[in-house]
């Protein structure tokens, strides 16, 4: 396989990189691409590019945006004294899926593992609980960015939507352990059961899904 012309091995390197590619597919799709118009090719390097460039984290919720502000967190309709909390961004588009919720959302950034390094102030959490405690220092969307206390409602439940694995359990108990002593009077729920245990958010189909939402629980 090292016989290949240096750009066309660069190429296969760099696709196996991506999840759920060993080097076999990443040959396939290599030579899929030297085969495709330069027009396909160039279109695909450039949205990648682009991506890159223009995609960000939603200063509210840590969503991707390509605005400051995603358009769930911009939306007035959706329901802001509901949040829900998942790993990550990935994780947004199933529960949206379920059509079951109209709240917002925390982006975590994955879920805590302190064998693998991941410790509570590498994630989102401390900007969680500022969100919940104050959501008025969070100027309403489109504003003059004064903060206002009309700005936001007050932030009435949080659902723990971290996966159903060791370590989503561990990051939603720990959550739920500083939004209890933070303020009390805020309902935490977690999704229900349902879920296929130890597996991804993502992979649920939306019936479940929307189940464990509809049968969330207190923590
Ligand atoms: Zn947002």
């Amino acid at each position: 396989m090292n016989s290949y012309a240096p750009p066309v091995q660069r190429l296969v390197t760099e696709l196996s990189k991506l999840p759920g590619i060993g080097n076999r597919t990443a040959q396939r799709l290599a030579f899929y691409i030297l085969r495709a118009s330069a027009e396909d090719a160039a279109a695909l390097a450039e949205a990648i590019r682009e991506v890159k460039e223009k995609i960000g984290l939603c200063e509210v919720c840590f969503n991707l945006t390509d605005e400051p502000r995603c358009r769930i967190c911009q939306d007035a309709r959706r329901d802001h004294g509901l949040i829900c909390v998942v790993e990550e961004p990935s994780d947004v588009i199933p529960m949206e899926r379920t059509h079951e919720y109209s709240g917002v959302y925390h982006v975590l950034g994955g879920a805590l593992s302190p064998i693998d390094g991941v410790d509570p102030e590498d994630l989102k959490i401390s900007e969680l609980l500022t969100r919940v405690v104050s959501p008025e220092g969070i100027p309403p969307a489109g504003a003059d960015g004064q903060a206002g206390s009309e700005g936001r409602p007050a932030v009435r439940e949080v659902v723990l939507a971290t996966n159903p694995t060791t370590t989503g359990e561990a990051t939603a108990l720990h959550i739920a352990e500083k939004l209890r002593a933070l303020s009390p009077q805020i309902t935490v729920t977690r999704l229900a059961s349902g879920l296929p245990v130890g597996s991804d958010l993502e992979y649920a189909d939306e019936v479940t899904l929307g189940k464990a939402f509809a049968g969330r629980r207190s923590l």
